[in-house]
């Protein structure tokens, strides 16, 4: 009516509930919208998704990662929905979870016995902890700019943009306890010389050199990947592969399969729960020989348990993801799909002389703002952030949900007219930054 003020659409009015009860007024801290962009997602399906104002968007968060099928595809709900008639919590083993145990033993070249939690989070610390058993060694050596979740042991060097003494440097978060940072270890990822010089140097206290072989955009230098599985063998050291992004998702036996370097340990999560809550760590048997109450008595306990570790839902839909990614001709799709996206962006760099560095491995995309080609994490400090954030938000008003921070996620559900339309919106969104 007019002289009255608009009422607030949905958006507004839910987004003023989160700002009232939620921490901070987010979902999570990570990623930070300005208000326009800031919304509440009510739907997905496929490569799309649309908030709670009938706002669509081609999705390439996707989940953070786990929608490797894209949203709601038609198998994982099936699944899901006959897990949810069947009883979706058990707390004892179910059939869903052995034969995705299974499935992991016998697509994941390390993997010969696999112990199920809940998040990424928890399978690094937990492969953390079964190192530190099984070598009797106290600490763990990761790399600078790597991501493992926000366990104790994790956020360690990995946001900052300072220069550190090696081989310990500062927490990136307040509330973990000071005496870690004696523990955690931080190397360059990609200088073999200097990682291979620590590991040797501490080699009587290291239990464990925690790495993800495609380091967030940074992708290895096979090099760095088979020196570090020599220098962790030679000095009795395990190789930890975080593969919670890249396992099941850069081929069906992940990071290690198409690099050809084997770990001893391999964290996943994301793709193995289908969208649901799931994470894993899989490993040589000998590993997890203490994870067993019998080990009690022996006095060799490893402790892993949780309420929802292992559940019948995550495992269901886990598996009839990876039943769908198994396909014949399914990685071909989702490569190309990725491929199809980091030439288009690399096309519209040059075509606007705007100097970025575009990483794409299979379907990881991302694209930095820089001159340099990006090896090393320091690398990335070259990247013009306030040019890459602006991007991002010009491509989320552009109907790309794509925020800053994150990586791109392609899907094998993405169709060339929906990679096609998002090279529009880029070269849009580029235009504005130039
Ligand atoms: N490791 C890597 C490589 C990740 O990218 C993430 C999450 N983005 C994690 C671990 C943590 O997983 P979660 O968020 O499920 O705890």
């Amino acid at each position: 009516m007019p002289g009255q003020s608009p009422r607030p659409n949905k958006r507004e009015l839910l987004l003023e509930q989160a700002r009232r009860h939620m921490a901070g007024g987010l979902l999570h801290h990570l990623i930070a919208l300005p208000h326009d962009l800031e919304t509440v997602m009510a739907r997905g399906q496929g490569s799309r998704m649309w908030d709670v104002d009938g706002r669509e968007y081609i999705d390439f968060l996707m989940g953070s990662g786990p929608l490797v099928i894209g949203h709601a595809h038609p198998d994982v709900v099936a699944a899901v929905q006959r897990c949810v008639t069947d009883g979706v919590q058990f707390y004892e083993l179910s059939e869903p979870l052995l034969k995705l145990a299974e499935t992991i033993v016998e697509a994941v070249p390390c993997a010969q016995r696999v112990k199920f939690v809940n998040t990424g989070t928890e399978a690094t610390f937990l492969a953390l902890r079964l190192a530190r058993a099984f070598t009797g060694k106290p600490k763990v050596l990761k790399m600078e700019g790597g991501f493992h979740g926000t366990n104790d042991y994790a956020v360690w060097g990995t946001r900052h943009r300072r220069s550190f003494e090696p081989p310990y440097v500062e927490c990136d978060s307040l509330g973990v306890p000071g005496v870690l940072r004696e523990q955690v270890l931080v190397a360059p990822f990609n200088d073999i010389e200097a990682t291979a010089d620590m590991v040797r140097r501490h080699k009587d206290e290291l239990a464990a050199v925690i790495v993800e072989p495609l380091q967030r955009n940074i992708p290895p230098r096979l090099e760095f990947l088979q020196g570090l599985r020599q220098v962790t063998r030679e000095c009795g050291v395990l190789l930890v592969y975080d593969e919670v992004v890249t396992g099941f998702r850069l081929a069906w036996g992940g990071a290690q399969e198409l690099w050809g370097v084997v770990p001893d340990l391999v964290c996943l999560g994301k793709a193995i729960g289908g969208g649901h809550p799931t994470g894993a760590v899989a490993g040589p048997e000998e590993v997890f020989r203490n994870v067993t109450p019998r080990a009690v008595a022996e006095g060799r306990f490893v402790i892993a348990s949780g309420t929802f570790s292992g559940n019948p839902l995550s495992a269901a839909a886990g598996l009839a993801t990876l039943q769908v990614l198994h396909r014949p001709g399914n990685y071909e799709r989702l490569n190309a799909n990725g491929k199809r996206l980091g030439d288009g962006l690399k096309r519209l760099s040059q075509m606007l002389e705007i100097p970025a560095y575009v990483c794409q491995v299979g379907s990881v995309v991302d694209i930095l703002f820089t001159d340099r080609e990006v090896r090393t994490y320091r690398d990335t400090w070259t990247a013009d952030s306030p040019k890459g954030t602006k991007f991002r938000h010009e491509m989320i008003r552009r109907g790309v949900w794509s925020p800053p921070g994150s990586k791109m996620y392609v899907s094998m559900v993405h169709s060339n007219e929906d990679i096609d339309r998002t090279l529009d919106v880029a070269e849009a969104a580029m235009r504005t930054v130039r």
